[in-house]
């Protein structure tokens, strides 16, 4: 008789395969469970804040002042972060960049403001955070997170830009480049020629599945994914997933040329919403970050391609995504 109370050798490897993926899901759906971020030495006076399960942050540290790209999600997050700065320096926060309007990657902005840090974005960037950012803060996961919600504060950038910026500090250049919208109008590209090494704001993200919940337009996405490529670096750094190389990019690039040809032809084919979602389960990136998001990410892409706007375009006529 056939025993099933002690699965064979193959069963076990699969239930094991499903709870460390259960883990995982785990893990993203409750940031505080994850591994705590690493801060990374990614090049000279360089770090990089990589966080598995929120969002990442740059940030270079000079005698003359510390300038950190994005301030994560919550004050409290913020004041992690700032806690990593201030083992290595004492030396004054002058800039914070804040690459895209999604409310993981500003809405610490307090925390620095009061360092006494003079804040920079995007003309586009800050015309979408004013308005969203209501919306961000009744949304965002704080509960799960143990994190007060009302701590929060709108703080708004000092100083905006329109294509390029330079900014020197401690004898370091860093350039602000704004090629056009990838994944948000405003995404900004932070490049540190010094350590060969280039922060993507939303345009790229490492082996994590692309939101386009807000795109303007694919196709002009991946031009941008291209024009930056022609940025002469080394090492990218992602708002999302681990230090990324060229590969990574490439493969990014290829990501997202897939998902765009798998609606669009669906949307040139007269495929209904629902046979798409069940044709295009891209299962080579199933283990990228974000699969579960999936079908959210491939229903705004189709909308975007039957009706020519981004979902966020359309405040209060449907549910609104949450950013990523
Ligand atoms: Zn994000």
């Amino acid at each position: 008789m056939r025993r099933i109370d002690s699965p064979p050798g193959p069963c076990r490897a699969k239930l094991a395969v499903l709870l460390l993926l259960m883990i995982g899901i785990v893990f993203q759906a409750a940031g505080q469970e994850a591994p705590a971020p690493q801060f990374l030495r990614v090049g000279p006076n360089l770090y990089f804040n990589y966080d598995f399960a929120g969002s990442n942050s740059a940030v270079l540290i000079t005698d003359e002042g510390i300038l950190v790209v994005d301030t994560r999600m919550h004050p409290d997050d913020a004041e992690l972060l700032l806690a990593e700065i201030r083992e290595r320096s004492d030396a004054p926060i002058r800039w914070v960049i804040n690459s895209q309007f999604h409310g993981d990657h500003y809405m610490g902005n307090s925390v620095f403001a009061r360092e006494g840090a003079t804040i920079i974005a995007h003309r586009d960037t800050q015309t979408v955070i004013l308005e969203r950012f209501d919306y961000e803060v009744a949304t965002r996961p704080f509960d799960q997170r143990g994190q007060d919600r009302t701590k929060v504060e709108l703080v708004l950038p000092d100083i905006l830009f329109d294509s390029h910026m330079t900014l020197d500090l401690g004898g370091y250049t860093v350039e602000l480049i704004y090629l056009g919208a990838g994944q948000n109008e405003g995404d900004t590209l932070i490049h540190f020629p010094h350590a060969r090494a280039l922060h993507t704001g939303g345009v790229f993200h490492n082996r994590s599945w692309a939101n386009t919940s807000y795109t303007p337009s694919v196709a002009e996405w991946i031009r941008v994914l291209r024009a930056m490529k022609a940025i002469d670096v080394d090492t990218y750094l992602p708002p999302h997933g681990p230090v990324a190389t060229e590969q990574d990019l490439d493969d990014f690039t290829e990501f997202i040329g897939l998902l765009h040809a798998g609606v669009r032809e669906a949307v040139d084919g007269g495929v209904s919403l629902e046979a798409m979602l069940r044709e295009n389960t891209f299962p080579q990136y199933s283990n990228w970050r974000g699969y579960e998001r999936r079908e959210r990410n491939l229903t705004a892409l189709h909308e975007l391609l039957t009706v020519g706007e981004a979902q966020y375009f359309v405040p209060g006529s449907r549910a609104a995504p949450i950013s990523e």
